[in-house]
Order: structure tokens, then sequence, then C-alpha cells
């Protein structure tokens, strides 16, 4: 019998976005159009999912401009794709015409060409996001899953649609890891079998591609069981054999989330994950995985700083020294170096660099020094930085004491 969601999709889907895919579905109803992929596993979890990507069997693009007509979205197209976005205020449709995938080879991007609904279910990486539901007003609601996803979601399994499918896309290797990590799903015994036995595969895949599922990984909410279990599955190790995804990592993963940083967790992530490779592994990894300029420079930098930690874990140290040592390095090799250095010395200075001298700021500038009588040039650098030391140091607090430590300068230079 088949399944009807009809009144699933009325609670689930928010009113606004509700009405217009009735809307689309009705102008597309000669066609056929269907709700797809992960909102629709989402809707079976009771998990919110504002991604909606639907299927249409026939022309996208022109069905998303008869829709833009009538309604107020802003229309965004992608004709080499077939594809279009249309943007609501508060949310988005992604509409995409059905299409069939044939690999020429593996790691390859596909050849894609127009085709059915169930050319497009098969094309995808498991069961449970290769269930599809009808917004056709005569059939809306209507469940379609030709490989029993809804078997697999109810049994908690993660199952490639076809023995090829790692083959094909060995990035299939890193999504399946991270949905079962994240939905606390298994892997099913015989993907989890070929997963194993294509793990290799994953060096057909271009660097750019990898670092994306990496990218997609790192922003779980448990980031660190992804990559624990991709350790595990001996997939960790085809991104760099050095990589460990251990008790570790998975420890500094979440005093990372615990200590509230401004920078971006991602990158966090990453600096922690390249911890104890040597600076050759991980150039090494940075050129597989092609890494753009920010995230390679935090890399280096911690790796860098990490070699630099014996000389802050002095407890002799001035705020001022803390300060020369670590102005130059990105905030975020500065925090990966504080949640992963052994000394305890160390880390407070780190963190005291971070908590408050990266901050400190004399009060008088430049302009105030010409206004003073100093000659414009080099010494106005000068005593800016002595002032800014005196400051670190807690030698001088008001802007009295700054202007007295600059007339104190001025008769030592001048006497
Ligand atoms: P998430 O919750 O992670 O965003 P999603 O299912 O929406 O999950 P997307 O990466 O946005 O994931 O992809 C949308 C859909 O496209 C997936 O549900 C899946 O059906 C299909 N898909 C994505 N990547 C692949 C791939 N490498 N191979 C086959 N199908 C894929």
């Amino acid at each position: 019998m088949t399944e009807n969601l009809s009144s699933q999709l009325e609670k689930y889907l928010p009113r606004p976005v509700l009405a217009l895919a009735k809307i689309a579905g009705k102008e597309a109803s000669e066609l056929g159009l269907y709700l797809v992929g992960g909102v629709v596993r989402d809707l079976f979890l009771g998990r919110a999912n504002f991604d909606f990507d639907m299927v249409v069997e026939g022309d996208a693009i022109s069905l998303a401009r008869r829709l833009a007509k009538d309604s107020q979205a802003k229309l965004t197209i992608h004709s080499r794709f077939g594809t279009a976005k249309l943007n609501y205020p508060g949310f988005s449709f992604d509409l995409a015409t059905a299409r069939s995938e044939t690999y020429s080879k593996p790691g390859a991007l596909p050849t894609v060409k127009p085709g059915s609904l169930k050319d497009d279910l098969i094309r995808r990486d498991f069961s449970i996001n290769a269930m599809a539901l009808c917004l056709m007003p005569h059939r809306f609601g209507e469940l379609i899953d030709l490989y029993n996803g809804k078997d697999d979601l109810d049994n908690r399994l993660i199952r490639i649609l076809h023995p090829n499918s790692f083959i094909d896309d060995a990035t299939r290797i890193l999504r399946a890891i991270r949905y079962e990590q994240r939905l606390g799903f298994k892997l099913e015994a015989e993907t989890e079998k070929l997963l194993r036995r294509d793990a290799t595969m994953l060096d057909t895949i271009s660097g750019d591609r990898i670092r994306h599922e990496l990218e997609l990984i790192l922003k779980e909410d448990k980031a660190e069981l992804v990559l624990w279990r991709a350790g595990e599955l001996d997939v960790l190790r085809q991104l760099h054999p050095s990589l460990k995804g251990n008790g570790w990592l998975s420890q500094k993963f979440e005093q990372a989330r615990k200590a509230d940083i401004r920078a971006s967790l991602s990158t966090l992530y990453l600096c922690l994950l390249i911890y104890n490779l040597t600076d050759k592994e991980n150039e090494r990894f940075i050129s597989r995985l092609n890494f753009p300029k920010n995230s390679t420079q935090a890399m280096r930098h911690t790796l860098q700083l990490k070699s630099q930690l014996h000389g802050l874990a002095n407890l002799q140290l001035k705020p001022s020294d803390i300060y020369q040592s670590l102005h130059s390095y990105t905030t975020t090799a500065i925090h990966a170096n504080t949640l992963a250095s052994e000394s305890a010395i160390a880390s407070q200075h780190l963190q005291l660099y971070l908590t408050k001298l990266r901050y400190v700021k004399t009060l008088l500038s430049g302009e105030d020094l010409k206004r003073m009588g100093i000659t414009p040039g080099l010494q106005i650098g000068e005593i800016l930085s002595a002032l800014h030391k005196a400051r670190l140091n807690g030698e001088i607090r008001t802007r009295k004491e700054e202007e007295n430590f600059v007339h104190s300068w001025r008769q030592r230079q001048s006497g």
C-alpha cells in the first residue's frame, strides 16, 4: 500500500513553505514535482531541515521562472546544472530537473542527462536519502520509497543503493560515516564491508571534494565521533596516514566547544586534527586537500607555535614577553595550542594573551605624541612601543602616567 504523509507534511512544513509547495505542485501537476533527499529523511526523524530540495520530471528552470513570476521570490538560475533556486523571505526552494548519472571512471564527475524520478533516486547516496514525496495535488504527500529507505530509517541503518556506489563516488564513504554518527545509526553490514573494501578509492577524489566533505564533518555537532569512526574504519588514514581520530582528539574537541571561542570552531578543530603531524606531514595534507589560505595559515601557525611552547612554559615571563612571542600568530593557532599544550604554564600564558594582552592598547596615539612635540618619524613608533610594553606590564595605567612616561623618555633622550 502506498503511504501518504500529507498530514505530516502539513504539520512539519512551516506555513508559507507548505503554501508555496502546494502552488508549485499544482503548477507542475502534469510533469511531476517531488520533495526529495534530506528533508524527507528528516521529516520522518522529526529533525528540523530547511533545505527544501525539489525534483521535477521536466524543465526545472522554466518551472522556477513561472513560479517566480507569480510570487515575490528572487530567482537564481544555474543553467549548466539545470537547477534553480527560489529565494523567499526566510527560506528557499532548490529545484532540479530529474536526472540520470553515469560515471566514466571512479571518482570522475558524473555525466548527467535528464531522466525520470526513478533515475534521480538511484543516483543518490543512501536509501534514507533516496525517498521522495509527491507535491502534485492529486498525489500530495504520497511517499515514493524505491529502495526501502523507510525500513532503513526504522532499523537505523545507512545503506548504499548498489555495490559500486563507493567506487563511483568515494566521497560517499565520508558521507556514510557522517550520517551514521550524526543520527546514531549503524552502517548496514554489506555497506560496511564495501566501505572497508573501497576506502582506498578516496585516492580517486580531488582535494577540493575531499576537503568539502571534511568541512561538512567539522560542522557536525559531534565532529569527533565522525573522525573517531573514520579512524576505526581505516578511512581517516586515506586523508593522511598520520591522522588519528582518538580519545585525545575527542577530549580536545569537547574542550574547544566549551571554550566559547569567537573564531571559527571548524578551523580550530582542523588545527587540533593536525596537531600531532610533523611540519612535513602537515604540508602534504595541506596540498592534498588544497586548503585555502586562511586555513593553511592557521594550520602552519599551530605547528610553528607548538615548536615554541617550551619558551612560554616559564614563570618568569613578563606580560610584554608573552605578547611579543604571540602577537604575530593567528588567534586560532593560539587557541589550538592553549587546548593542546601539555604545559599548564604555557597554556596559562596563552590564555592570558587571548583574554587580556591582545586587547591592551595605549591611550595616547601618534597624533597625541606629535601634539606633545615629538618629531614625526621613527621616534613615534619607538615611544608607542615602549608605552605599550609598559602598559602590558602594568607599569602605567592612566593617560597622565602615559604623558609622564613620554616626558621622561624625552628628557632621557635629550640628556
Ligand atoms: P544534510 O542534512 O547533511 O544537509 P542532505 O541530505 O540535505 O543532508 P546534501 O549534501 O544537501 O545532503 O545533498 C542533498 C541530497 O543529494 C542528499 O540527500 C542525497 O540524496 C544527494 N547527494 C548528495 N551528495 C551525494 C553523493 N555524493 N552521491 C549521491 N547522492 C548525493
